[in-house]
């Protein structure tokens, strides 16, 4: 059973405004010579702040089955 985000990047639709890598409030996101990575996905809160900034819709957070309520 999975307990981190599944953070998945369509590079296709992807045009490296880095807006996810400034705005993730856990700083979840590096960016990669062409295309941001998913460099700490453990960090991730599946707030779906990326998802909803991205604007051409290329990110897709998936929340943990089980989440960690302590994770602040
Ligand atoms: S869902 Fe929130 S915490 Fe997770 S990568 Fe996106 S902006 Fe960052
Ligand atoms: S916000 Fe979307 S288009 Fe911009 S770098 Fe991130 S994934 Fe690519």
């Amino acid at each position: 059973m999975k307990n981190i985000s599944e953070i998945t990047i369509n590079e296709q639709w992807c045009k490296s405004c880095e807006i996810c890598v400034s705005f993730c409030p856990k700083k979840v996101y590096e960016m990669g010579r062409f295309y941001p990575i998913a460099a700490r996905p453990e960090d991730c809160i599946a707030c779906k702040l990326c998802e909803k900034l991205c604007p051409d819709f290329a990110i897709i957070v998936t929340a943990p089955e089980k989440p960690d309520l302590n994770k602040k």
